[in-house]
């Protein structure tokens, strides 16, 4: 190789050995084929060895070759994060991260860019910047769908959310959420006082209309939901329906944002499930699943929480079903992450609204009327990817309506939770995204299986005055039931 310097250094972490060639040409054919869909990549050098030159007075150029571990071996025997060296650095994670793909690498840090860049800056390189960084993440899942080390690279940031907060002490707005949500009663109770509080200002159309602009500061891209009039939970008693031998029995799990936000959405889950002959129950010790908690890296109030719902649910059912793909995943992955075999029974049983229906209630179990009406789709990141379900929902829609695909359908829409109040520029740039495929579909409504997900979407379409309704997948179902 005449192209080599004279002195030739190479660097490498400990973690790049590999101890045959055939794993060696593994990874070499997976890297840019998940990077850039490429056969091989460009700048692949085979050395076995210092190349020959006549002009050295040895005969050979200098060959160096510097292993490094810098902590690599105390990682590799840590149970979850060891799962980094499985990283071929082919970059698909950046590709696909929607806050990556916005603000590019410079936010990254230096280590290594997208969310391996992140996990990499908290073990190999500064903690501070990490710290910033790991706030960066909205959580939408799309790096561990793609990675192909099959990294779980969100519970990894997680994780390292969690481990600031516990070191570090939390932030104010973390350490309130913390206390305020630790106990149902006190947290059913102020959500309570803010509907109280807000009505001055709310306008009767479930948004906050009757407050000066300037005080929404960047938050102003979307109309802000207000809390309903009545909760689901106070609801209840009056609108349990009354099924004649049913066909299966489930447990509602209502989510603070549909109890207290939307509980338009359960009422038309209700009347879709009664149709359907389906018995419901709504134990009323339930709370928040968590999943804020988690994403403030509050770690042991999640769990206790989880804890106070497991005894919530403990009554029997067939399954306990809701209407929140976000609150889905978390009581099905996050509870038995985080509980282990404690939560097994209890998030075996958990399922989605829609893969229920569309499971348990086909066509004729459950008859609805086909509307013409063109309606497009907003995948959840949560039921997507977290759960795995795509098809049902779609389903659900070409049953009722003319389902129309739009571009990037499957793209996070912004909202991450606390996400899109801390990085409202990012989020609001998202959501329009979102919007603006929609609208380009032709579509007259967009319907979704997440509260988090309506309140951006809503909230953005109403801002903008587009002639779009947002509606949860249950909505449409109700307006097309021929049981009505
Ligand atoms: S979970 Fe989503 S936002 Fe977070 S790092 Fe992965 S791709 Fe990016
Ligand atoms: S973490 Fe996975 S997707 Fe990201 S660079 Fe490494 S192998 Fe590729």
């Amino acid at each position: 190789m005449n192209t080599l310097p004279p002195v030739h250094v190479a660097l490498a972490g400990i973690d790049k050995l590999i101890s045959s060639l055939d794993d060696a040409l593994a990874a070499l054919r997976v890297l840019p084929r998940n990077a850039t869909s490429q056969r091989l990549t460009a700048y692949t050098s085979f050395i076995s060895g210092a190349t020959p030159c006549a002009k050295s007075p040895t005969g050979r150029k200098i060959l160096h070759i510097v292993l490094l571990d810098n902590g690599r071996s105390d990682i590799a025997r840590a149970p979850l994060f060891s799962q980094v060296f499985r990283c071929v650095r082919c970059g698909a994670c950046a590709n696909v991260c929607p806050v990556f793909r916005l603000v590019g690498g410079h936010r990254m840090g230096h280590v290594y860019i997208g969310a391996i860049g992140l996990v990499l800056t908290y073990l190999f390189h500064d903690r501070k910047i990490a710290k910033q960084l790991c706030q960066n993440c909205v959580g939408c899942g799309a790096c561990k769908e793609v990675c192909s080390g099959g990294i779980d690279l969100p519970a990894l940031i997680q994780e390292i959310r969690a481990r600031f907060a516990s070191e570090d002490g939390s932030p104010a707005p973390a350490r309130i959420a913390s206390l305020a949500m630790r106990d149902r009663r006190l947290f059913h109770t102020l959500l309570k006082f803010m509907r109280f509080a807000q009505k001055p200002v709310s306008g009767n159309d479930g948004f906050v209309r009757h407050l000066p602009m300037a005080l929404f500061g960047k938050q102003g891209f979307k109309s802000l939901p207000a809390l309903a009039p009545k909760a689901f939970r106070e609801m209840w008693p009056v609108v349990k329906p009354n099924v004649a031998s049913p066909r299966l029995k489930v447990a509602l799990f209502a989510g603070c944002a549909q109890d207290f936000i939307y509980p338009e959405h359960i009422l038309a889950a209700l009347n879709v499930l009664a149709a359907g002959g389906v018995e419901v129950t709504f134990p009323m010790e339930q709370t928040c699943c968590g999943l804020p908690l988690v994403m403030l890296g509050e770690a042991k109030t999640a769990e206790r929480v989880a804890r106070q719902n497991m005894a919530a649910f403990a009554e029997d059912c067939d399954f306990i079903v809701t209407l929140c793909a976000s609150c889905a995943s978390h009581l099905k992955h996050g509870y038995a992450r985080m509980l282990g075999k404690d939560a097994e029974k209890f998030s075996a049983k958990v399922m989605d609204f829609s893969s229920f229906v569309h499971k348990y209630l086909p066509p004729e179990v459950l008859p609805l009327e086909r509307s013409g009406e063109k309606v497009a789709y907003h995948a959840s990141c949560h039921l997507c990817r977290a759960l795995g379900v795509r098809e049902a929902p779609r389903a659900l829609i070409r049953r009722a309506a003319e389902y129309v695909p739009s571009a990037e359908e499957e793209s996070c829409c912004g909202f991450g939770g606390t996400f899109s109040a801390k990085f409202p520029e990012i989020s609001a740039e998202l959501m329009r995204k979102k919007l603006a495929n929609v609208a380009a579909s032709g579509a007259t409504r967009l319907v979704l299986d997440c509260p988090g997900c309506a309140m951006q979407l809503k909230g953005g379409a109403d801002k903008a005055g587009m002639p779009i309704a947002v509606n949860h997948i249950a909505e449409l179902l109700q307006r097309q039931s021929t049981r009505g």
